[in-house]
């Protein structure tokens, strides 16, 4: 087999839309692309195809899809679409019959030979080896990792079971193994997503596989134990508020995960909860949250709400901004209700006029800045951990272990070596600053 020089190899670019399971997605195609001996390209013109991996969420993200595909098109003109839109072929041919394939989410197969068709491999597997770890499109020193696939819930707005069928979750051999080499290759921090982190392993009634010579159970507590050994940071995103979440807490507490839970509660009124057909029993979720602060007091929450919801009524708002007030959550993101194709919540009556959606949503994120604030104010004076994200000649940029990438907060480092330090290093911090969103502070080592 004749040698493949990189000039030679073919090249795929990728443009990445919607949530971070999306972003996984790419990373796997690019993973097996990679291995073949494609090389990824930074523009479109440097690409001989491009893959638009798109959203079909919400309408506005079916609209930023097709204007993704648009664009490019127009830039490159050999391109294959796959992920969430990929579902309505006929709604993207509508609007771009010209696009060379289109394929659904987790289609991975038919994405790599729409690529394949558009340009051929060509592979020398004595040069074209990936890396063990992967491609990762996150920076190298953090990294998703998904744990299941699918959803067995049916909440009213979402229609993300229809698209990404039923739950599916990996063995935890599987899911170690991957997080294993990622921190060997340097990753300091593990993301962990999945449609409903907390259902792990309930298709594999919790089975157990080998790793590292011992039995692990398919179950959300004992991979996130796993993932504790690690020597990484692990966060947990995406976890409902099922009983057995309790179980994580003691884990936060010894540091073994971070004090971090993603809890989408949508909601707090009992009713509204009712009518979106959320998983998981939420009552006393005040008090567990309490509970949740007197084992680990360090504990961080982040959330999202919708608001406008149909027939949503202005006393089930103001109960949601009474509970806000008292969960005193630290990060919360809202949304005003969209209907989306083929969710059932669209039958539902009592569509709540744009005008009050806009009202609500601003007295929610009024309602919570103060609180927000308050939290990170309680920062002020500590010693803290933080991990390098970026440097550049006024100081580096970094975060706690309360704040996701892209998501959450930043903690600004200043002082004598701050500019000298690393992407990826795991620094002390003096916090001497706060507001609603950011924190300030000082190297100290
Ligand atoms: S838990 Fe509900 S919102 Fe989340 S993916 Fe499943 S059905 Fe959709």
């Amino acid at each position: 087999m004749p040698k493949i020089s990189p000039k030679t190899a073919p090249k795929v670019g990728i443009v990445s839309l919607g949530c971070a399971k999306a972003l996984v997605d790419s990373e796997r195609i690019l993973t097996r692309l990679g291995a073949e001996g494609y090389e990824v390209s930074d523009s479109y013109e440097g690409a001989d195809v491009v893959i638009v991996n798109t959203c079909g969420f919400l309408d506005s993200a079916r609209a930023e899809s097709l204007e993704a595909i648009g664009e490019a098109m127009a830039r490159n003109g050999r391109v294959v679409v796959t992920g969430c839109m990929g579902v309505d072929e006929s709604g993207i041919r509508k609007a771009h019959p010209n696009v060379l394939a289109v394929t659904g989410p987790h289609q991975y197969e038919a994405v790599v030979r729409a690529v394949h068709e558009a340009v051929p491999p060509a592979h020398d597997p004595f040069i074209d080896l990936v890396p063990p770890e992967g491609l990762h499109l996150t920076p190298r020193h953090y990294a998703f990792l998904k744990i299941s696939e699918g959803c067995n819930n049916s909440c009213s707005f979402c229609i993300i079971p229809d698209l990404r069928g039923k739950l599916a979750s990996r063995p935890a051999a599987d899911v170690l193994g991957e997080a294993e080499r990622l921190v060997a290759a340097g990753v300091r921090e593990l993301l962990v997503i999945s449609q409903d982190t907390s259902a792990y392993g309930v298709d594999l009634k919790y089975a157990a596989s080998d790793w590292r010579g011992a039995p692990v159970r398919a179950r959300f507590a004992d991979m996130a134990a796993a993932l504790g050994e690690l020597g990484a940071w692990v966060r947990l995103h995406y976890v409902y508020p099922y009983p057995h979440v309790d179980e994580v807490i003691p884990l936060m507490a010894a540091g073994k995960v971070l004090p971090y839970l993603d809890i989408p509660f949508q909601h707090a009124h009992p009713d509204v909860l009712r009518a979106m057909k959320r998983p998981a029993d939420q009552a006393k979720v005040l008090e567990r949250i309490a509970k949740w602060r007197e084992i680990c007091p360090d504990l961080a929450i982040r959330s999202t709400f919708i608001v406008g919801f149909p027939g949503e009524t202005e006393a089930q708002f103001e109960y949601l901004l009474d509970w806000l007030e008292e969960a005193k959550l630290d990060r919360v993101g809202a949304f005003k209700y969209e209907d989306v194709k083929g969710a059932a919540s669209n039958a539902l009556g009592g569509q709540v006029d744009e005008d009050v959606k806009q009202d609500r949503w601003e007295r929610l994120m009024e309602t919570q800045r103060p609180i927000s604030e308050a939290r990170l104010a309680t920062r002020i004076g500590r010693t803290i951990e933080v991990l390098i994200d970026e440097v550049d000649e006024d100081g580096a940029t970094g975060r706690s272990k309360w704040d996701a990438p892209e998501v959450d907060g930043a903690v600004f480092v200043e002082g004598d070596g701050a500019t000298g330090l690393q992407p990826g290093q795991i620094v002390r911090v003096e916090i001497d600053e706060a507001d609603e969103t950011d924190l300030w502070g000082t190297l100290v080592g």
